[in-house]
């Protein structure tokens, strides 16, 4: 009986001391995942990005310019500004630099014309705004902004949204400003390789290269928003617009749980509903940021064949930035930790 008393004490005091090492393991765990004060998340396209079909000097201009972008967002929100605006000029500067797909650097369509589409969303009132196959406006995501602030819709295209970038004041220009050599010659490859192979396969669009930028951030205040810009996929035809511009396909912000940006085939991120998806699935599945992320990205769109990745930030201050392509232009910072990436690192 004696025995059997001490066996019990020493087992009493094995759970004890269990125990006391879990509370020690969560307190610590918890003080490591303590909420940054602001979060930003960036990409420039993802898709057949290899490094060993990239040069070491375009492998650092990607870079320098996602760490300029990253700069920009890091002192906007450093400063206790507004996440919408960390947004809104991140994606000016991506609109502006030539070497992504959007803004200056857009992908030419099969009339040889660059016809831009973006959308922003602020996660504090869920308003948000899109335009799409704008034709002379300068920085696409301005006007998208303008169209959330400035009107009563969400969504304007074409002409009309031209007109109204017009009586708003948005910088507008010639559409050769658009114009690089190398979009101009990709279109041209495009258009001679379905010349010369009239398989089915071949009349897709071009889908090895995506170019789209965006941006997702979370301010001192809690806020949380998203933008994407882009000039859509190479060769498109009949002004087809993908996802970028449209609110829950490509962009999606909502204060109580995160804010999402992605890139990739927009066919089937339109019908996936891919950045509302991953909203709903943390808010009424209760899914982690990345467990709802790598479901969408790794196994919904790959098993139908739908390329791509996104970038999202939810109001703790996760990031993730899943990818099922090669490669995903990439660069994220929180507390000090900065990432830069392109390929599958
Ligand atoms: N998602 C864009 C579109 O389909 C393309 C891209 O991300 O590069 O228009």
């Amino acid at each position: 009986m004696r025995i059997k008393l001490k066996f019990n004490f020493y087992r009493f005091s094995d759970y004890f001391l269990i125990i006391l090492l879990n509370c020690i393991f969560i307190q610590c765990k918890e003080s490591k995942e303590i909420k940054p004060e602001w979060a930003i998340a960036i990409h420039g396209g993802a898709g057949a990005i290899r490094k060993s079909m990239m040069t070491i000097e375009k492998d650092s201009l990607y870079r320098a310019a996602l760490s300029e972008a990253l700069v920009i967002g890091e002192k906007i929100l450093q400063d206790g500004g507004s996440s919408l605006d960390a947004v809104e000029k991140v994606i000016v500067y991506l609109e502006d630099c030539p070497l992504f797909n959007a803004g200056r650097g857009a992908v030419f369509s099969h009339d040889e014309k660059n016809e831009l589409d973006a959308s922003i969303m602020d996660g504090s009132d869920l308003k948000a705004g899109a335009v799409g196959s704008v034709t002379i406006v300068k920085n696409p995501i301005r006007l998208a902004r303008a169209v959330m602030e400035k009107s009563t819709h969400v969504f304007l295209v074409s002409k009309g949204a031209e007109q109204f970038a017009i009586e708003q004041g948005i910088d507008t220009v010639s559409p050769s400003w658009f114009y690089t050599q190398e979009r101009w010659d990709a279109l041209q490859n495009a258009k001679m390789s379905l010349k010369n192979d009239t398989s089915e396969q071949k009349k897709k669009l071009d889908t090895t290269k995506f170019g789209t930028v965006g941006c997702v951030a979370l301010d001192k205040n809690g806020n949380l928003s998203a933008g994407t810009s882009t000039g859509g996929m190479t060769n498109k035809k009949w002004n087809r617009i993908g996802d970028s511009p449209i609110i829950g396909a490509g962009t999606y912000a909502d204060n109580s749980c995160c804010a999402v940006s992605c890139t990739g085939h927009g066919e089937y991120f339109i019908r996936y509903a891919v950045a509302h998806d991953l909203y709903a699935l943390m808010n009424y599945s209760k899914l982690s940021l990345e467990e709802a992320s790598n479901l969408i990205i790794h196994k919904k769109l790959k098993e139908a064949g739908g390329e791509g990745g996104l970038i999202a930030v939810d109001k703790k201050g996760n990031i993730v930035m899943p990818f099922n392509t090669e490669g995903m232009y990439r660069a994220s910072s929180k507390a000090g930790n900065r990432e830069i990436k392109i390929y599958r690192e």
